[in-house]
């Protein structure tokens, strides 16, 4: 298959003209520049970029939106709602919830998702029939939206620090021992479909909901299967206090005791984080992913993205708890959050905050080839030139322009692995999302 576009962004500040890409079997095989459109080239309109990669997601959050936002109170009291709303799951909303959620993010532009996924069981604690059905929902989900999911299984098993009981809605969350996590895990794992657009990966929920003796349990299930390994780190002040009172480690330094962080290891938000977490975040190749739409949203404060950048840490971007679905809004909020901390601007270029938006993401998600290059999965989207918010652009300052400007309205086409997926901004394989989002958000209303 070729695709034939008059600007690419191949890295770099700059958009490259008159780009030809070719594929084969779902990757990359040639990307050539300056070429004139050969008949056999599907035209790509606008500017091509690679797939976005949305490194942390709970699907079931985009339930939330416009009911939460107004309220007051803080992370903890919002918690509540979320809690309540994951109570209303079965494997059936889950996956139907899920799909119209993942063909608003390939709408948005995003080619490949992490699903932080901890609703395990039901809602009391007992597994389903299939013990991994609900597991089983997000990947059938993916697949129905065209894109690709990194599922990220996650261990939860106790209430916090000071109660290893669950609170009755968290139930459903554990599967009672880092053992049996581990081992229903192995057997989601092992039955996924195998191919290049579902990987299964590990999660700590955190180091309040998993032991410090259990730890290096799904540490070394993510190693021995070379799989990613997510955890949420340091989001609020209030954990890093109980866990050094617990522990007196901060929760950085408590994982690298257990060896959950590593080059495989994404630590996701990071927002509290002292020099020593830095130090050992850098030493170990740990990467970060920072959620800003979703840390703002719940009050939880700005990550140190000007010091993970100057330690060159891995970078990558989620819209977490879906907020809003928007990868360059995310993009932009990395430095402009930095801008409104600490009074300077241009920390981030640009061209930075699109690799963490893209290859970064992928890259911690498990696919460490990515982008408009021979090899990588064969993954693209296109922006609208036409867009109001785009006019005056210029192909020399592409970067800046579509990282400050562009929405996720402006996304017109979305191919993923060599197959179109959006074209000008309709979903090919989900008919009228909107409506279904609809639909499941107002039986879940009910509920
Ligand atoms: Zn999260």
């Amino acid at each position: 298959v070729k695709w034939w576009c008059e600007w690419a962004w191949l890295g770099g500040p700059e958009a490259a003209g008159d780009v030809l890409l070719t594929a084969d079997a779902g990757r990359w095989t040639a990307v050539d520049v300056g070429v004139t459109r050969p008949p056999d080239a599907e035209p790509l309109a606008g500017l091509v970029l690679p797939g976005l990669a949305n490194t942390h997601s709970h699907a079931f959050h985009r339930g939330l939106r416009g009911r939460t936002q107004a309220g007051q109170g803080d992370f903890w009291t919002w918690r509540r709602d979320m809690y309540a709303l994951a109570d209303r799951l079965d494997p059936d909303s889950y996956r139907d919830l899920a799909t119209a959620v993942y063909a608003e993010m390939t709408l948005a532009g995003f080619t490949a998702v992490g699903e932080f996924h901890y609703l395990h069981h039901d809602t009391g604690g007992r597994p389903y029939g299939d013990s991994n059905e609900m597991g089983r929902a997000p990947v059938e989900a993916a697949a129905a939206a065209g894109l690709r999911v990194a599922l990220l299984d996650t261990c939860y098993l106790r209430g916090g620090f000071d109660s290893a009981e669950l609170d009755p809605v968290q139930r459903r969350f554990s599967d009672g021992s880092a053992d049996a996590w581990a081992e229903r895990a192995a057997s989601l794992a092992d039955t996924v479909p195998a191919g290049d657009d579902v990987h299964v990966g590990a999660a700590i929920h955190s180091v309040r909901a998993v032991a410090p003796a259990e730890l290096g349990v799904v540490a070394a299930w993510a190693k021995e299967r070379g799989a990613p390994l997510h955890v949420h780190v340091s989001e609020q002040p209030a954990e890093n206090e109980a866990c050094r009172a617990a522990t007196g480690r901060t929760p950085s330094l408590l994982l690298d005791d257990h060896g959950a962080l590593g080059p495989s290891t994404t630590a996701v938000h990071a927002t509290h984080l002292t020099d020593d977490d830095l130090s050992a975040i850098q030493a170990s190749g740990t990467g970060v992913c920072l959620c800003p739409t979703t840390e703002r949203d719940l009050a939880d404060g700005i990550g140190p993205s000007a010091a993970l950048a100057a330690r060159s840490v891995p970078i990558s971007l989620g819209t977490d708890s879906h907020a809003v679905i928007d990868g360059f809004e995310e993009a932009r909020a990395v430095e402009l959050d930095e801008r409104l901390a600490t009074g300077e601007r241009g920390r981030h270029p640009p061209d930075a905050l699109l690799a963490a938006a893209t290859s970064g993401g992928a890259a911690a998600l498990g696919w460490p080839e990515w982008g408009l290059v021979a090899g990588a999965p064969a993954d693209a989207i296109s922006v609208d030139m036409d867009s109001i918010r785009m006019a005056g652009f210029a192909p020399e300052r592409a970067a800046a322009h579509v990282v400050f400007a562009a929405s996720a309205a402006d996304v017109l086409d979305v191919v993923v692995a060599g197959r179109p997926v959006v074209s000008e901004g309709r979903h090919l394989l989900v008919d009228d999302a909107a409506t279904a989002l609809r639909r499941i958000l107002a039986e879940l209303d009910d509920r």
